[in-house]
């Protein structure tokens, strides 16, 4: 295993590593270690080169520093990615080698699942590190998708609630975009609560399932940014919220689990000045890394859990209350918050 620690203006570290037996190209990135050791998944992807790669774990390292600190946990901003397509090249040999390079870093990088990673592939590297989490034992911990899918239902509640004076989402409608992980277990929840669903997606089968078991209409990944909802969820790719979609968007409420939904910071303004309430990304779909962070804490219990998701609603409450307060959007306010927190982190220390 040979690595190469990369000197990048406003990250802590990041190191390149690389073993040409095991099949690994990997980059791990620690951009703000003030609140803690750097937690946050493994996304594995064929990126075109290796620019492409730095710049997503850069950008999302970055993102798990504030989604952490409004988290509440004691981890900084970290993440990593493996050059790599999982559908194709993916081994045992990789996966350990990767664990191996978590190793390394001596606790100063947790890693977990994130695209292209399974709950298989964090148990592999158990067998390596103790620093990667997102496994169920005895009922506790384990995959993060549901629990961020509960976060974010809890987050679209807090939404309807502010936005519309609605007791519950039963009989408003909600657009879906990407039932995958996140997005089905939501379509599933809100389904029991009577919203009415609307949902696209690229996979076919998962398309049926929602229609099956959630009587979701189904309309395609380009047409359901425009459809006549009262919410629209994000659950697929970043960047769905662009100069191209936002003057189709005809939900007032913007809530949904993928990260970096806003494909540029001004989008947030751009929302608010439409009259449509953003729920910021990192705050509403951070209930997964919660969970893993409580998990490696060795403090996860099925009462914190339902606390700690209760709480994405109100700190998305104070969130809105206070952008309405100071005329700022709402993603700029969270960003605040997460300042604050690091700040005051910073200042402890
Ligand atoms: P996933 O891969 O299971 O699901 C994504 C879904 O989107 C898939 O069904 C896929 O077919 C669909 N999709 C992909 N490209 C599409 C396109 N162009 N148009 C329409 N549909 C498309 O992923 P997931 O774990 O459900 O995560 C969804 C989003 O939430 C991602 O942005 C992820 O980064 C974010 N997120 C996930 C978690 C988690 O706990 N899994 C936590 C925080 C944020």
């Amino acid at each position: 295993m040979q690595s190469r620690e990369l000197s990048v203006e406003g990250w802590e570290k990041i190191v390149h590593f690389t073993d040409d037996d095991a099949g690994l190209n990997a980059l791990i990135s620690i951009h703000d270690g003030t609140l803690g050791p750097g937690c946050g998944g493994c996304r594995i992807f064929p990126y075109p080169d290796f620019e492409a790669g730095l710049e997503d774990v850069k950008r999302l390292s970055r993102g798990m520093t504030f989604k952490n600190a409004v988290g509440n946990i004691p981890f900084g901003g970290g993440k990593s990615v493996i050059f790599a397509d999982p559908k194709k090249d993916k081994t045992p040999e990789m996966i350990k080698a990767f664990a191996r390079a978590v190793d390394s870093l001596d606790g100063a990088y947790y890693t977990a699942e994130d695209s292209g990673v399974t709950e298989d592939d964090i148990a592999l590297m158990q067998t390596v590190t103790k620093y990667a989490a997102g496994i169920g034992k005895d009922g506790i911990g384990g995959n993060p998708s549901p629990f961020t899918a509960r976060g974010v239902w809890r987050g679209m509640q807090a939404a309807a609630r502010h936005h519309y004076g609605a007791a519950s989402l039963e009989g408003l409608r909600v657009a879906i975009l990407g039932v995958g992980a996140v997005g089905m277990e939501l379509a599933r929840l809100l389904h029991e609560e009577g919203a009415k669903l609307i949902v696209a997606d690229v996979f076919q089968p998962s398309l049926e399932k929602a229609e099956k078991e959630f009587g979701a209409e189904i309309m395609s990944p380009e047409d359901i940014i425009a459809a006549d909802v009262d919410i629209f969820s994000p659950c697929a790719l970043g960047g769905s919220i662009n100069e191209n979609t936002i003057d189709r968007l005809q939900a007032k409420i913007v809530a949904g689990a993928a990260n970096n939904q806003l494909r540029t910071p001004n989008m947030d303004q751009a929302l608010a000045d439409r009259g449509v309430l953003y729920a910021p990304d990192y705050v509403i779909n951070g209930m997964g890394v919660i969970s893993v962070g409580l998990e490696i804490l060795g403090q996860w219990t099925e009462d914190e859990i339902i606390r700690r998701t209760d709480g994405i609603g109100t700190q998305l409450t104070e969130i809105f209350t206070r952008a309405e307060k100071n005329n700022v959007p709402t993603g700029a306010v969270a960003d605040e918050l997460a300042l604050e927190i690091i700040e005051r982190g910073r200042k402890a220390a």
